[in-house]
């Protein structure tokens, strides 16, 4: 599915032939909650203060279900201009979950605040608006000499915050081989 020429274009969106990767185009759902991975986590967070002080700025794909937003990857944006274009690989290759015809939408965008706390800008807020975000994770970095502080908040396009539910393997559930 490709988003009509207008709306594309109204997004600023760089479509390749054959996209993988969308903006989720369907109603605005109530969100309540975002749920990711640990290790998705913990990647984005190890890039993030790999980058640090820099600013560090990523897709965030996942599906919505329901109340949730369950996301599967943050994706680094290559070939970036600025901060409110973002352009889809038709490489990808998404993690599956066992489907025949996986689906993946962009729901947003994740960036860290070095310095700084989880709250969003004004500019961030328009960001999200003009591009149509569905969801927006801010990470926020600090260091002082000896340690690190990092934070996650995930908002959505009403201002609210979403509650973050981090999931992992249950090792009990590992070690008896369920
Ligand atoms: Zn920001």
């Amino acid at each position: 599915m490709r988003p009509a020429p207008a709306l594309a274009q109204q997004l600023d969106i760089h479509i390749p032939l054959a996209p993988r990767l969308r903006y989720f185009m369907g109603r605005m759902p109530g969100l309540a909650e975002v749920v990711v991975d640990r290790k998705v986590l913990d990647a984005f967070k190890r890039r993030a203060l790999k980058l640090y002080p820099r600013e560090i700025f990523e897709q965030v794909v996942g599906r919505i279900a329901g109340k949730q937003a369950r996301i599967f990857a943050f994706r680094d944006l290559e070939h970036t201009t600025s901060r409110g274009s973002v352009y889809i690989d038709s490489d990808m290759n998404p993690m599956t979950e066992g489907e025949d015809e996986p689906r993946f939408d962009i729901l947003g965008t994740i960036h860290s605040h070095p310095q700084d706390t989880v709250e969003p800008s004004a500019l961030d807020w328009q960001t999200m608006q003009k591009d149509g975000e569905l969801v927006m994770g801010i990470c926020a970095i600090r260091r002082t000499a000896k340690r690190r502080f990092v934070s996650f908040a995930f908002f959505d396009s009403s201002q609210a915050q979403l509650q973050l539910t981090i999931s992992e393997a249950d090792s009990a559930a590992l070690a008896a081989g369920v």
